[in-house]
């Protein structure tokens, strides 16, 4: 797997934000926090199974956000397993080329997002391939008027599950189950 730190290049990379970019975070955003980044700053209802991407700025300037279709790159080299609905978009499971030994696969989960065409489960990608853009979460209709107005953003995971686990069945319902995966923390990748 590519380290975090490269993944955070990628990122800025692929959305021309320039080589010297701090990646700003509220304590909601980190992973395993208990609290949310929006709305009342509330509890959220599990705690959280990643990182959450949003805010940036170059060095001293202004605090800018990641807009709905921001391009969103793969991580490492690997293939696509699965694509899947998350509450806010959907979620592209990939498993990186260096596998590890053993009863268990370490996989990437990419979550809010809009896919490219291209992308289906076996799509080969690069490490910083751009692989979706982030979806439009922002509330179009009356009945989607009561979510939380959250600002776009990428929802990084590293979930390692059981190797025979089934592709289709690499979803958040799993993904929430802590007692059939383990949630990493993607900054210690
Ligand atoms: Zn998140």
């Amino acid at each position: 797997m590519t380290r975090f730190t490269s993944y955070l290049a990628y990122l800025a990379s692929a959305n021309n934000l320039g080589d010297d970019i701090q990646w700003l975070f509220y304590p909601g955003m980190l992973a395993e926090s208990t609290s949310k980044w929006w709305a009342d700053f509330g509890d959220r209802h599990a705690s959280h199974e990643g990182i959450d991407l949003c805010f940036y700025r170059k060095r001293g300037g202004t605090i800018r956000h990641l807009e709905t279709g921001a391009a969103v790159p793969a991580w490492s080299n690997g293939t696509v397993l699965h694509i899947c609905k998350d509450f806010l978009g959907h979620t592209l499971v990939v498993e990186p080329d260096k596998k590890i030994a053993g009863p268990t696969r370490i996989l990437e989960v990419f979550s809010h997002l809009d896919p490219h065409k291209s992308m289906a489960p076996g799509t080969r990608v690069k490490a910083g391939q751009n692989i979706a853009r982030t979806s439009d979460i922002q509330p179009k209709s009356r009945t989607q008027a009561r979510r939380p107005v959250l600002l776009p953003h990428l929802h990084l995971s590293c979930i390692e599950v059981p190797a025979d686990t089934p592709v289709t069945s690499l979803n958040w319902s799993l993904f929430c189950l802590r007692k059939k995966v383990n949630v990493l923390n993607p900054v210690f990748m």
